[in-house]
């Protein structure tokens, strides 16, 4: 078996695993099936990625959404893995070809939706195929008890069962509750599975709640103090959605929409461009983001409140998935947990006989409503706090990173300038917007988005170490073996330019 360390470094350019990864690596590696709790952004891709490069055979991803699949290909074909996805974006022919040089053991790792496993033509090939590992991303979609229920799930495990050979199955998701777990292991038959759950606190998240009314005021001066940066801004309704991206357009931002009201085309147009980095701010109902992997969001803003502290924590974990500081702000006012009930209430609605069972979902959603607003309203309790021990971890003391702890008032809430996450002192300004140029225009010409490149870390420490050999770059965050043959020359040229420029000054 090769050594984990090894393609570690050799593909991601990470030196070091974080908490929990190693761990469930090798206890995939041995042969045994995982179900991991980790928080969004933990980084659960690279926990079956590299399995799935150190075992034999193909690595199969079940995943709910289709953006999803195409930027994690994206994101492994730039650091020089085979990779592929069979989704509905691609025509009968496009499939039966990928089909075709998957049988042929072209690609390491393949992307499908579940209702893929209901397709005879991919069920053919699933049977023929070496399968070494099967994962089920977003494994809460398999339980009614949490959000986005998906019932294609719910035929994994018999999909499982049609495979020559059981491959080793891990499941990976964000929702920590008991019953979403306990339904994970039932329904996808997991044998004596390794459960993981890794603490939920993601600490370069900046928390905060504003009550006030004032929403449009404090999300101008708030945007206008991080232009530049990429950030969702959630609204419950698809007509808040369009009115708070119009009033964004006319003051100038690069703002798009995003709800289940608009035609597909559009939406995925939108989700492109916000993706891509053409446009840096997504307005958004909560049909936005589930499994967006955009690492460099820098600020989630809740124009009204969540149903619950699930939905909530997943929307807002969507920022600062690469590790760097990124903010988390609900803008709240009393009547926004009217809307939200009778938004529960209306679901049930017309159901002339309500089950027993529908009862108890009902008020099970009414009460995790009651505990979204008790985080809106928390005056004295520490906000990440508030988060940890609903999801049933203990925290103490205060965590000097949320708007109750360091007694914000969020109107006149400036983030610090210029948080990137290395000493600023020891990055040069003016070298790293040079690199940020180049990823850019290096984007564009790819057509991929611009953390595809290198992250926002990476980048500031190249700005920092200033490397002058190949060797050097090994050392930079993100910079895999691939990455390096492909940039390094490039980055390399530019360090040495403005070394250069600075020296004859
Ligand atoms: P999740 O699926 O848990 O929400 P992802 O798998 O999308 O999170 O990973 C989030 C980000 O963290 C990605 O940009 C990924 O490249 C980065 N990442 C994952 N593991 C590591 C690591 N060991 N060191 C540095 N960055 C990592
Ligand atoms: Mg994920």
């Amino acid at each position: 078996m090769e050594d984990i360390q090894k393609l570690l470094k050799q593909y991601y350019g990470y030196d070091s695993f974080r908490k929990g990864q190693e761990e469930v690596i090798r206890r995939i590696l041995s042969g045994r099936d995982v179900s991991v709790v980790m928080p969004t952004g933990a980084g659960k891709s690279l926990c079956y990625q590299l399995p799935a490069l150190a075992f034999p055979g193909i690595t199969l991803i079940i995943s709910p959404l289709i953006s999803l699949m195409q930027d994690q290909v994206r994101a492994l074909l730039t650091i020089g893995v085979r990779a592929a996805y069979l989704n509905s974006t691609l025509t009968p022919g496009q499939i039966r070809l990928a089909l075709r040089n998957a049988a042929k053991g072209m690609y390491k790792l393949i992307y499908v939706a579940p209702e893929r496993l209901e397709s005879e033509e991919f069920l053919d090939f699933a049977r023929g195929a070496d399968i070494s590992l099967l994962v089920v991303d977003e494994s809460h979609c398999i339980s009614q008890w949490g959000h986005d229920f998906r019932p294609s799930y719910l035929r994994i495990a018999d999909f499982i069962q049609t495979l020559p050979r059981r491959p080793v199955v891990a499941a990976f998701t964000a929702t920590a509750t008991q019953r979403v777990r306990e339904d994970i292991v039932r329904w996808l038959r997991l044998r004596k599975p390794y459960s993981m759950t890794t603490g939920f606190d993601r600490e370069n998240l900046y928390f905060g709640v504003l009550i006030a009314p004032q929403k449009l005021e404090f999300l101008l001066g708030y945007l206008n103090q991080h232009r530049e940066q990429s950030g969702i801004i959630y609204c419950t309704s698809r007509r808040a959605v369009e009115t708070v991206a119009d009033c964004l357009q006319k003051y100038g931002y690069s703002a798009l929409s995003y709800h289940g009201g608009m035609q597909d085309e559009d939406r995925k147009r939108n989700q492109e461009a916000f993706l891509n980095d053409r446009a840096r701010i997504m307005v958004a109902t909560n049909a936005f983001g589930m499994g967006i992997d955009k690492p460099d969001v820098r600020f989630v803003i809740h124009y009204h409140l969540a149903q619950n502290l699930e939905e909530y924590y997943q929307q807002a974990g969507r920022a600062g998935r690469d590790g760097a500081p990124a903010d988390c702000i609900l803008l709240y006012c009393r009547k926004d947990v009217n809307v939200c009930r009778d938004m529960i209430l209306k679901t049930y609605e017309g159901i002339s006989d309500l089950s027993e069972e529908d009862k108890k979902y009902r008020e099970a959603a009414l009460n995790r409503l009651q505990m979204m607003a008790g985080y809106a309203s928390s005056q004295t309790v520490c906000l990440r706090k508030k988060i940890l021990t609903y999801f049933g971890e203990s925290y103490y003391g205060s965590c000097h990173n949320c708007s109750v702890c360091n007694g914000d008032s969020l109107m006149r809430y400036r983030a610090p300038q210029n948080r990137e996450p290395q000493d600023k002192n020891m990055v040069e300004e003016a070298l790293l917007e040079r690199l940020k140029q180049f990823r850019r225009q290096e984007a564009r010409r790819q057509g991929v988005p611009e953390y595809v490149i290198l992250s926002d870390l990476g980048l500031c420490q190249l700005a920092a170490e200033k490397p002058r050999q190949f060797t050097g770059l090994l050392r930079i965050n993100g910079m895999g073996e691939s990455k390096c043959r492909r940039f390094g020359e490039a980055f390399l040229q530019i360090i040495r330019q403005y070394e250069a420029e600075k020296t004859t000054k």
